[in-house]
């Protein structure tokens, strides 16, 4: 589950995956098609059998509740 996206609409402005900032920007992420709240994912490296592989930052669907 979890659609990865790289622009969201933030307090009414489309930002891009690499303009955002977690620190310099607060507010609530959101789809800029469907305005479905998002969360952001950091980069990260992920262990895969015996490679170690690194995971891109990405806006991503907050599970519905
Ligand atoms: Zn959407």
């Amino acid at each position: 589950m979890g659609k990865k996206m790289k622009v969201a609409k933030l307090n009414g402005n489309i930002i891009s995956i690499n303009d955002y900032s977690q620190e310099k920007m607060p507010g609530d992420l959101q789809c800029r098609y469907c305005e479905a709240s998002l969360s952001y994912v950091k980069k990260h490296s992920r262990d895969l059998g015996d490679k170690r592989i690194i995971v891109g930052h990405y806006f991503r669907l907050k599970p519905r509740i």
